[in-house]
């Protein structure tokens, strides 16, 4: 009763299509749910998007949930969680993707999920991660546990002072970074971002846990633009 009539008078509208959505839909309307333009690159390899990282760091596996195509509706749902503050939209993605992983046997893959982290001075204007959200629902579906505190992003200080204004930008654009590193090479660690198009972010970060010895890496993303 109270929904119905809050629905009168702030109509809630799907993330994707930006109808309004019936009392029994969240976030994501039924119609943009099973039209969602899935990779199913869990079923069979995305070759495009498994060689973005050939030859450049191994992956276990290389998966993305949606297709992200220009003026499509996962670009719409990409614009509410990064901008619009809609994290529930990311969550809702994890948990559908997580349960797609679950039902083709992919539990056992991983054991831990590490958000890619947000550079700190968007994340002060943000005030949240958008992979933070996919992780967290992706975690719930598969039983695993997701951590934002291990994968940092940041600037290494020391060497940063004699760099010029652009070197030290790019620097910073790069820098990640793993704090607590105990334990971790033991783990199956899988990397999560939104939309990966170069792959360049995933591979820096892959190249930060290798470093700290982690070898069973996989990444997802929750949409790949070709
Ligand atoms: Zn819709």
């Amino acid at each position: 009763m109270l929904h119905a009539f809050l629905d009168l008078i702030f109509p809630r509208i799907c993330a994707g299509c930006e109808q309004p959505l019936e009392l029994n839909e969240n976030q994501i309307c039924t119609d943009c749910r099973f039209e969602l333009p899935k990779t199913n690159s869990h079923i069979l390899p995305d070759q495009q998007l498994v060689n973005k990282f050939a030859g450049r760091v191994n992956l276990k596996h290389t998966l993305s949930y949606l297709k992200f195509i220009k003026g499509g509706k996962v670009q719409n749902m990409m614009h509410e969680l990064k901008y619009k503050g809609n994290q529930d939209v990311g969550e809702m993605l994890g948990r559908w993707y997580g349960a797609d992983l679950r039902e083709n046997g992919f539990s056992a893959e991983f054991d831990l999920i590490l958000p890619v982290p947000l550079h700190k001075k968007r994340l002060l204007i943000r005030g949240y991660n958008q992979s933070d959200s996919f992780a967290k629902g992706l975690a719930e579906s598969l039983g695993i546990e997701w951590k934002n505190d291990i994968l940092k992003r940041g600037v290494e200080t020391e060497t940063q002072i004699k760099k010029s204004r652009i070197e030290r930008y790019q620097n910073m654009q790069d820098v990640f970074f793993v704090d607590k590193p105990e334990g971790l090479s033991e783990r199956k660690v899988v990397i999560v971002d939104d939309t990966l198009t170069t792959g360049a972010t995933l591979e820096s970060c892959v190249i930060a846990l290798n470093d700290m010895g982690v070898k069973d890496i996989s990444i997802i993303a929750i949409a790949t633009a070709s």
